[in-house]
């Protein structure tokens, strides 16, 4: 294939990018969306094998073995990977391509057919330096993300005496070995400032991520969802693939958006949050024991209790969350709409922008279970309808509704939004335990005059709760 047919080939692939992007902020055209991309993505890989860049059957079936290994571990992954660990499963990809893009620097460095010199070699040098500088952060930071997301590494924020301090420490080092890099005319020598902005790189991404309170890992995980995004582009400069510096700039700056998104539906600071330090608290003691630590009287509900106040209600919000997923309910969840719904009862699903454990985790198992879309409101568009809502059911949700993000400014959630389900005449919250959610504190809806807890499995409880209903 010549230069001008794989040029052909790479911009038909980036309006398929394009278009698939689009698609996939709606659910309803999510799929074609998906789709879209896959053809793009078969095009873009069709047009770079055929294309002048891979000479000789011996690279042509170098690229083939490789493509076979990584297609092979990535099919075992997407079938053995649970939905609950699916924001796990993003965070260790995004850290393959901060893997990928620091190699590709150094492979295209220490390349000994590229020839450079004058203005050229500084801008080739430039790009390796900022494509590795962005890899190993992207690299090492997701690594942390994967480790807090499953579990591996506790929630609590990792708070380093003067951390603001060493990051302009650290940034200050990058800038000098920066300098020294492209004063150096040897590979060998140029090598030693490369090699430690990798180790402070790394350093830097794991202090950045180590420093993030709980409740603020939504934010963090779309951040380095566009820093995978722009190590892409970074080797596209060096490998000078067009292709792969349009395609990392989209997944760059999409996901530079949703960071914004997410910090505003989370009242946070962008550079607050990056600075690292958020979801501590500020730093004061809570008041009294444990923040986790359950402080109050709850009033427990069964099933067909719960079964006779949906009946009995006109309106019905459910607030789905992590549980949810855990559980797999979204289906029965789902069934029961239906048949309350059928009964004449207004239910909808007030949806928390970090609901889940990525973003529109909600959204996806909503979808899956066939839940119409125009049923599914954001916080925003449903919040004030609370006060209105006979019956507000919580699916194993817990930091998104609690209210002490609104009463105690020393809260790790103080100032982030949450859905006021206790504005409704009657509150069912149903989970398995009083245990805290992610960001680990207690929530003080559990105690509140209107509220009922349902202990128990959401999908079991639901089950039940559905057969009540179905009885009547
Ligand atoms: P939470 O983690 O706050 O609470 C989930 C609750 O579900 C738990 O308290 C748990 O209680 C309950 N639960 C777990 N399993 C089951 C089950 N099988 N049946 C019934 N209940 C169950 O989740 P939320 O959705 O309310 O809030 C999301 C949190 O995750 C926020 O703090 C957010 O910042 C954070 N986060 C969000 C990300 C995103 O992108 N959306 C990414 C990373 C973090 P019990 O054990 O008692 O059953």
């Amino acid at each position: 294939m010549n230069m001008s047919l794989m040029t052909v080939a790479y911009i038909g692939a980036t309006m398929l990018f394009i278009l698939s992007l689009g698609g996939l902020s709606n659910p309803e055209t999510s799929r074609r969306g998906n789709l879209f991309g896959i053809i793009g993505m078969a095009i873009a890989i069709t047009a770079t094998l055929l294309g002048p860049q891979v000479t000789g059957i011996a690279s042509f079936l170098n690229i083939l073995v490789a493509m076979a290994a990584g297609g092979a571990l990535g099919i075992y992954a997407a079938v053995r990977v649970k939905m609950t660990q699916m924001p796990e499963l993003v965070a260790l990809m995004h850290s393959l391509v901060g893997l990928a893009a620091c190699l590709v620097g150094f492979a295209t460095y220490i390349d000994p057919t590229a020839h450079f010199t004058g203005a050229e070699k500084i801008i080739h040098e430039v790009e390796i330096y900022v494509g590795i500088l962005i890899g190993a952060i992207t690299f090492s930071g997701s690594l942390i993300a994967f480790g807090k997301l499953s579990g591996k590494i506790g929630g609590k924020p990792l708070l380093l005496p003067a951390r603001h301090l060493l990051n302009l420490g650290l940034l200050i080092v990058v800038i000098a070995a920066g300098r020294w890099f492209l004063q150096i005319e040897t590979v060998a020598a140029g090598l030693v400032p490369l090699l430690l902005m990798t180790a402070i790189s790394l350093l830097f991404g794991i202090h950045m991520v180590m420093a993030i309170g709980g409740a603020d890992m939504p934010v963090v995980v779309s951040m380095l969802n566009s820093y995978s995004g722009w190590a892409a582009s970074a080797t596209g400069f060096m490998l000078s693939n067009d292709l792969l510096i349009v395609v990392g700039a989209l997944v760059g700056s999409s996901g530079a958006i949703l960071s914004y998104i997410m910090c505003r539906a989370m009242n946070r600071n962008f550079i607050a949050v990056i600075a690292g330090g958020f979801g501590t608290g500020g730093g004061k003691a809570p008041a009294a024991g444990d923040p986790s630590t359950p402080q109050g009287e709850v009033q427990a509900i069964s099933a067909a209790e719960t079964a006779s106040l949906l009946r009995q209600a006109e309106s019905v919000i459910i607030v789905p969350g992590y549980g949810m997923a855990v559980a797999q309910a979204q289906h029965t969840v789902c069934e029961i709409t239906t048949l309350l719904r059928d009964k004449g009862v207004n239910v909808r699903f007030g949806i928390h922008p970090v609901a889940g454990r990525m973003p529109g985790h909600m959204n996806v198992l909503l979808a899956e279970a066939r839940v119409p879309y125009d049923i599914v409101m954001e916080m925003d568009e449903i919040n004030h309808d609370f006060p209105n809502t006979d019956v507000a059911m919580v699916i194993g949700a817990n930091d998104i509704v609690n209210p002490v993000a609104q009463e105690n400014p020393d809260s790790p959630i103080a100032g982030m939004p949450v859905l006021e389900v206790w504005n409704a005449k009657q509150t069912i919250v149903m989970k398995r335990s009083m245990a805290s959610g992610y960001a680990g504190i207690d929530n003080t809806l559990f105690y509140k005059e209107n509220n009922r807890m349902l202990f128990g499995d959401a999908k079991k409880m639901l089950d039940e709760v559905l057969g009540s209903l179905r009885q009547a």
